[in-house]
């Protein structure tokens, strides 16, 4: 995560690109303060075991193309990646995994990150409402959000109350709240995070889409903080013409 945010989008428009990779999100993100798993890009099976090396294990590995939307789906994540020889191996079967499931998309590499322990998995988002702009989507991960469509949503800028509203008016709050001898998830870190999301598409009226699929939350004084994203992606608007 070493290139400044101004960096970040400015390279992808040079591109001609609006949508940015998972390592470019991610530091887009981190320099914000919203947590996500730091994520670096290897361009060889070395560099990944170099890369894997400097985090210490496990690493999940995934597939860096901006033409693949959804990675799992076409062999393009691999997690609990345990040691050098195995991140050297694992480059080369996601890349030949991908090439076979998606012949033809164009692929930068592969991005090594921390692997973050299990947590309960919600989802943030922010689309952009022609009429109203930017609104940002809570729910759970999962059936919850595709099937159950049980999710909250506020308009930029949020206000405290907002975010503490949106984590307690989904259908599955009992699952935050802890089930059947299940910890509950620390509620005010989500909040913490929706209000960070807001603040962050405040700062940068440049991005009109941005997923966080999936977080996941932990219980209060869970070693790992409160809420992290693990996989992110950030979507900047069309260019406007200097
Ligand atoms: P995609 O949504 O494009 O298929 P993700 O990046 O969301 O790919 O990864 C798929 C799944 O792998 C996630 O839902 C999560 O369960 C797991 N995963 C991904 N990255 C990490 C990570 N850094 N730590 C732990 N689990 C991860
Ligand atoms: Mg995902």
């Amino acid at each position: 995560m070493s290139e400044a945010p101004a960096e970040i989008v400015a390279s992808a428009r040079a591109a001609g690109r609006t949508l940015l990779s998972e390592v470019e999100s991610k530091a887009l993100l981190a320099a914000a303060g919203i947590p996500v798993t730091e994520a670096r890009l290897a361009t060889s099976p070395g560099e990944a075991a170099a890369i894997a090396g400097e985090f210490g294990f496990p690493v999940v590995l995934k597939i860096a193309s901006t033409e693949v939307a959804h990675k799992s789906d076409v062999g393009g994540v691999l997690v609990g990646v345990a040691d050098e020889a195995a991140a050297g191996e694992g480059y080369d079967g996601i890349v030949a995994a991908v090439g076979r499931a998606a012949p033809g998309a164009t692929v930068d590499g592969v991005s090594v990150q921390r692997q973050a322990e299990a947590g309960v998995e919600g989802i943030v988002g922010v689309t952009s409402d022609p009429q109203f702009g930017p609104v940002v989507m809570f729910g759970l991960g999962g059936i919850f959000v595709e099937v159950l469509k049980d999710v909250a949503f506020r308009l930029v800028p949020l206000a405290p109350r907002d975010a503490a509203q949106m984590v307690r008016e989904i259908r599955g709050l009992p699952v935050l709240e802890g089930t059947r001898g299940q910890p509950g998830v620390d509620l005010e870190a989500l909040e913490r995070l929706l209000l960070s999301v807001s603040a962050f598409i405040e700062a940068h009226p440049e991005v009109v889409e941005l997923d966080l699929n999936p977080v996941f939350a932990y219980p209060v004084g869970h070693p790992a903080g409160g809420a992290v994203a693990v996989d992110a992606r950030v979507v900047l608007g069309e260019a406007v013409p200097a």
